[in-house]
């Protein structure tokens, strides 16, 4: 029988390298608040994203909602529902509402044609998805967002290390955040970041922190986002070997798409990469029932019965979730809904094996063979 495949495997770097770490870690007794590898972490990310400031948290979610709630917003935030909860949510933890907004059907993205039409004067920002790494309409987002006076905060949980002609994707919008969750395709077990060129920074750092400013001073309602030294010294020991991680990413990606374009009805996501770096860390495909001759769901029971796990990354779209069920409005989204109806997410992680990637084509070429 032939071995399983999973849709993703997080990349560890090598245990010695881990282990001097902990050793150091023991020596100092030092675990959390503020350390040494927090501190060092921080700096080697904002050298290799390119921003000025950039400081690592417990996850990716808490960077986004302390980065909402450091920007003390009021009212809507124009968002799309093609992504993973965690993006509506941390809107709705900060009592703010989401307002969704379609996507582009090449990439995914929320669509800057359709946004215009979502802002009324509750407005306060626009919070886009880089959703598997495809980076938004930045120049068009920034337009609208500046004719209207509406922050940008991008959820760029897929997009680590990206680059837009040459610029990290961080240096976009009012501010961004990273997810370095064990699932993602640079991790610190659990982690992420808040990226930023400009003062807020500053007011992140107090909110992570219970809002503490010192003994006898709490100033802000803040929350409990600290990074500890055991993430930040996985996320200093992966960090070297992101670039080998991506360079395997991109072969196997290359790979696929050599397999995937001999197959009528399965189509892919536009990809730039005369002007964009990618992370080659997700390759979602979408199944035109029509044309493939089944659906979606039934090509993930027919892998799944060859030991090949993929995921519907991204169904449902987090407006028809039942706790926003009666809550918010769905927003009129026919592109996200259908996509959403067609993707499905195959394996893609740099420890995949060349001829994992064979096999899971030629499965799916028998399996439309055998229709
Ligand atoms: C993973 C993810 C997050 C949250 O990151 P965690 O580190 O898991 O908390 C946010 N947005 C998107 C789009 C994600 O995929």
């Amino acid at each position: 029988m032939n071995e399983n495949i999973y849709v993703t495997r997080p990349s560890l770097p090598p245990l010695d390298e881990y282990v001097e770490y902990l050793k150091q870690i023991w020596d100092s007794r030092n675990l959390t608040n503020m350390g040494t590898f927090l501190r060092e972490f921080g700096s080697e990310l904002s050298d290799f994203l390119g921003v000025e400031k950039c400081l690592p948290l417990c996850n990716g979610h808490m960077s986004l909602e302390l980065l909402l709630q450091a920007f003390e917003l009021d009212g809507e935030v124009i968002t799309t529902p093609f992504t993973f909860a965690s993006t509506t949510h941390a809107i709705v933890r900060n009592g703010l509402t989401p307002v969704f907004c379609d996507v582009k059907e090449d990439d995914c993205t929320i669509d800057p044609a359709r946004i215009e039409e979502l802002i009324t004067d509750k407005t306060a920002a626009i919070v886009p998805v880089h959703v598997y790494g495809m980076p938004c309409d930045v120049e068009e987002i920034d337009r609208i967002a500046k004719k209207h006076g509406l922050k940008v905060i991008y959820d760029a949980a897929h997009a680590f290390g990206e680059k837009i002609k040459g610029k990290g994707i961080a240096s976009f919008g009012d501010a961004s955040m990273f997810s370095f969750h064990a699932t993602k395709c640079f991790n610190s077990i659990e982690g992420g970041c808040v990226a930023l060129n400009n003062e807020l920074l500053l007011r992140v750092y107090q909110l992570h922190n219970f809002g503490i400013m010192d003994e006898e001073n709490v100033e802000f309602v803040g929350a409990n986002a600290k990074m500890n030294e055991l993430q930040a010294a996985m996320g200093l020991c992966n960090l070297r070997y992101f670039e080998d991680n991506k360079n395997k990413r991109k072969k196997l990606f290359d790979l696929y798409m050599d397999y995937l374009s001999e197959i009528d009805g399965i189509s892919i996501l536009n990809y730039k990469e005369e002007t964009v770096d990618y992370n080659y860390s997700y390759l979602p495909v979408f199944i035109d029932e029509k044309k493939f001759g089944i659906g979606r769901d039934q090509v993930q029971e027919l892998l799944k019965e060859k030991n090949i796990y993929t995921r519907k990354y991204f169904y449902p779209l987090v407006s028809d979730f039942n706790c926003y069920k009666n809550r918010l409005s769905k927003g009129n989204t026919p592109i996200a809904q259908k996509l959403s109806g067609q993707v499905l997410t195959l394996p893609l992680y740099s420890d995949l094996a060349e001829s994992d990637v064979d096999r899971i084509c030629n499965e799916i070429k028998q399996i439309r063979r055998s229709i």
